[in-house]
């Protein structure tokens, strides 16, 4: 199977540009927002513009595509008013993946603030039970840095919402996300022992994509700051290492590095390539 690596790209003036964004960095799959992630909106994709999206992409032959949902989304929080703009949120973008044939909606678990965390886990399992997920899309649960009273950060959060909601989920690991939240990822060793602690907790059936960013900051900070692929804590050994690990080659890699530095995402996917070992 040939690498899968892309980035995500941007919507500016229509979903469809995304696919000619992700063409011209070398990526072959890829994420999207489906609107503004920092505001309460719909997504208001024309016909014309998902027809173009969908043509495209085969086309040009990049897939598997990720919505990732809405930063306000929070789907462990006690507060009600919150949970249900949370749903009403997430459905409009597994409506708008099944329009554009996207596979996988990526969703954070959020917050409990307070409530705690069995309680938090409970919320998430049950707010997703209230989706009317299209046949055609997939949500996808991403592992989180840990922040506060931010669930998912634990491999275990993301099995116990699994195993408690009634929807067919699966996780999407983002390697600086995890790496911060303590997982160790900057060695071969390390990286052996953290993919195992996953196929234990979650199992790799259950592992349909991952976000691959270097860290800038230390494993068990907490702190959510992405790097060049090997520029940062996780650095070459320990990224070369996950690329290549059996579990990880044949799956979807999507990259959310930084674009400052005048090292953008083709510089970034390039460097993919470079780790990765063609069979
Ligand atoms: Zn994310
Ligand atoms: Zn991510």
């Amino acid at each position: 199977m040939a690498l899968q690596v892309g980035a995500h790209a941007s919507i500016a003036g229509g979903v469809q540009n995304a696919v000619a964004e992700q063409h011209d960095v070398g990526g072959n799959c890829g994420q999207i927002f489906s609107h503004s992630p920092q505001v309460w909106q719909e997504p208001s994709i024309g016909e014309t513009e998902a027809r173009t999206f969908r043509e495209q992409s085969e086309t040009r032959g990049i897939g598997p595509w990720l919505i990732h949902s809405s930063y306000l989304v929070n789907l462990c929080t006690p507060k009600d008013d919150l949970r249900e703009r949370s749903i009403s949120s997430m459905q409009t973008e597994l409506d708008a993946a099944a329009r554009l044939c996207i596979d996988y909606v990526n969703v954070h678990l959020g917050a409990h603030t307070g409530a705690g965390v069995e309680q938090g886990l409970d919320n998430a399992a049950s707010a997703l039970d209230q989706l009317d997920v299209p046949e055609t899309v997939t949500i996808l649960i991403e592992s989180d840095a840990g922040s506060g009273t931010k669930l998912g950060g634990e491999f275990e959060h993301l099995a116990a919402v699994r195993d408690r909601s009634q929807q067919d989920l699966k996780i999407c690991l983002d390697t600086a996300h995890a790496f911060a939240a303590g997982y160790d990822l900057s060695t071969p060793e390390a990286v052996e022992e953290t993919l195992a602690e996953f196929d234990e907790v979650v199992g790799f059936e259950n592992l349909a994509a991952v976000h691959l960013n270097d860290s800038k900051h230390g494993c068990g900070t907490n702190k959510d700051e992405h790097a060049h692929l090997g520029e940062g804590q996780l650095g070459e050994p320990g990224l070369s290492a996950f690329v290549n690990h059996e579990a990880i080659r044949n799956r979807p890699l999507v990259l959310e590095t930084p674009t400052e530095d005048g090292k953008g995402f083709e510089w970034n996917i390039t460097r993919v390539h470079e780790l990765f070992d063609e069979e």
